[in-house]
């Protein structure tokens, strides 16, 4: 999909209160963001789930664009050890532009603005790779990134919100390392969120169409299930987050 650019991968932008984040900038999010009017001198962090080319492509070009081309020191980097040290996705030199790097790790947590964040588990991949559960102004949501499913997988999740990668239609036995839609259908029946939103499809999805596997998983799960679009927003006030105090 990456290669024909029949959907785009730029990732995820997270506007989150004062607190803006970018997720997984793949190919295309310099032109897609910029394209959208999002200010990326107004991001907060980008963060990495892992060094794979269609999530981390425009990493480089996204530091600069949120240091404003290096002029000004600003803005978080998080990304697990391998997208930093045995074989960088990231320029040494623009290392410096940021405020800091956080090298994610299994269960660890960690805070941007408003925002907290953990990393609750090693995904099944062929190199790091971590999903992220997110905590802001009320609201928890899950991020699950590329991965075989596992055990455990399920139970290091949750919120009221799951956004899940999906690939493949169908598992057919071969060791993959992505989920399929009969491993999303049992994840989100586990999970159990107000809303899921499909995304990262592989071409078997796009060809079945993603909108009609979401719907038939809306079915299966009774839960809402969406399929992602090109510049898709979700607003977070769709979902009933926890009751203030
Ligand atoms: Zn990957």
């Amino acid at each position: 999909m990456v290669i024909s650019q029949l959907l785009a991968s730029g990732g995820l932008w997270l506007s989150l209160g004062d607190t803006e984040i970018l997720v997984d900038p793949g190919p295309g999010c310099i032109v897609h963001s910029t394209k959208r009017k999002l200010r990326a001198d107004k991001l907060s962090a980008i963060i990495l789930s892992h060094r794979h080319l269609d999530h981390s492509a425009d990493v480089n070009v996204m530091i600069e664009a949120m240091t404003q081309g290096g002029f000004k020191r600003r803005g978080w980097l998080f990304a697990p050890a391998d997208a930093l040290d045995t074989d960088p996705v990231i320029y040494p030199y623009l290392r410096d532009f940021l405020d800091g790097i956080e090298v994610l790790q299994e269960g660890k947590s960690y805070s941007v603005g408003n925002v907290s964040f953990i990393t609750p588990v090693r995904h099944v991949h062929p190199v790091e790779t971590y999903g992220i559960l997110f905590r802001a102004g009320g609201h928890t949501f899950s991020y699950i990134t590329d991965s075989r499913y596992f055990d455990g997988l399920c139970r290091s999740y949750g919120g009221e919100l799951l956004i899940i990668n999906v690939v493949r239609l169908e598992s057919d036995g071969r060791p993959i390392d992505h989920l399929s839609v009969p491993d999303v259908a049992h994840i989100i029946k586990e999970i159990k969120p107000q809303t899921a939103i499909l995304t990262h499809f592989g071409m078997t999805i796009w060809r079945a169409k993603p909108w009609e596997i979401a719907q038939r998983l809306s079915e299966e799960t009774g839960v809402r299930v969406l399929a992602a679009r090109d510049g898709m927003k979700f607003d977070l006030a769709e979902v009933e987050g926890e009751t203030p105090p």
